[in-house]
């Protein structure tokens, strides 16, 4: 009898046994070192401002702290990418918005496989849009903002993070059911799309509350309508698009947190209690209202909440953005 093969196999199931002991003992301490925020947009932009005020008190949940890091370039996707391509061990944690889900249907070769490739945190925020333009724009109102884009339909600009960001998304629709293509001026994200809006060295931009809400209040940007169906508690003069005449015209910038496949359990719950935790700070709270922005609902900042609407906003948004023709390959 070969007694080689058996003692071999127990060789192999104790070291296995031995290995998943190891990583669950590590998964116990997490974590023992900072935890990198990954934004996949660059810095002063919406994102980037949810991040860095989650990171404060997730810092002090965890005991370590939690950096934010800009991984900024095609429309979210490399950020992304970096993150689903990670150690399996929730250092590198990404936080990204409706994006994650329009990025299937616009990108012919994605590095990564969106439903597969990550573990799901939870749910974080929902945000409002606003269509807004720089201030010497001769068209103050979303009246004379089409008659202005009919006379210069060759020469308006409309700024986007790029394809895969909210704000290009919201840019495709409201182009597509005004049946005009003006011309698209990507940036790495809306923060550094909002200055040039401040410099008047661009037209137009859709982009969330977070960024906008301030530049609106202060008279900085000319402001022609929100992209929700009903008007927002913090702007409740400003008509939404959809009553304006582009009908049933809604974009969300919904936020969730992930982090790479095959992280173990005990992290991915710290992970969210880390979340929950954030999101229960009353100071986060405070700014967060104050901005309009909305916290998801406690059922939604969880793994089966996040993967849930990633899936049905995958089913949504493919057909939409196939019809408009967008499509990087
Ligand atoms: N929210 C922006 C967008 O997707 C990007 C950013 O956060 O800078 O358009």
């Amino acid at each position: 009898m070969n007694i080689m093969k058996p003692l071999k196999n127990l060789v192999s199931f104790v070291g296995l046994a031995i290995f998943s002991i190891s990583i669950t003992a590590h998964a116990d301490e997490y974590p023992t070192k900072p935890v990198t925020l990954v934004v996949p947009f660059a810095a002063g932009g919406p994102t980037d401002a949810v991040a860095r005020l989650l990171s404060i008190p997730m810092t002090k949940f965890l005991g370590q702290t939690v950096i934010v890091e800009n991984t900024a370039g095609a429309g979210g996707t490399i950020a992304a990418n970096r993150v689903a391509k990670s150690p399996k061990d929730g250092y590198l944690v990404l936080l990204h918005h409706i994006g994650i889900s329009t990025a299937p249907a616009l990108y012919s070769k994605l590095p990564y496989d969106t439903l597969n490739d990550f573990e799901y945190i939870g749910q974080v925020v929902n945000a409002p849009m606003t269509l807004i333009g720089r201030k010497n724009l001769p068209a103050t109102n979303y009246k004379d903002l089409l008659a202005y884009i009919q006379k210069n339909r060759d020469k308006v600009t409309l700024a986007n993070a790029g394809p895969g960001a909210v704000s290009q998304l919201c840019g495709m629709l409201f182009t597509s059911q005004l049946g005009i293509p003006l011309t698209q001026v990507p940036y790495k994200g809306t923060g550094p799309a909002i200055t040039d809006i401040l410099g008047g060295q661009v037209d137009l931009l859709c982009d969330q509350t977070t960024n906008t809400l301030s530049h609106i209040k202060a008279d900085k940007v000319n402001l022609y309508g929100t992209t929700t169906l009903k008007r927002l508690s913090s702007l409740p003069n400003v008509p939404t698009l959809n009553e304006q005449g582009l009908k049933g015209f809604q974009v969300v910038a919904w936020h969730g947190m992930y982090t790479s496949k095959g992280t173990p359990t005990l992290v991915t719950d710290k992970l969210n209690a880390a979340l929950k935790f954030a999101l229960a700070d009353s100071e986060v709270k405070a700014r967060l209202a104050e901005l309009n922005v909305e916290i998801a609902a406690p059922e939604d900042v969880t793994p089966a909440g996040l993967k849930r609407q990633v899936e049905s906003e995958i089913k949504k948004w493919a057909p939409i953005i196939k019809a408009s023709g967008s499509y990087i390959d």
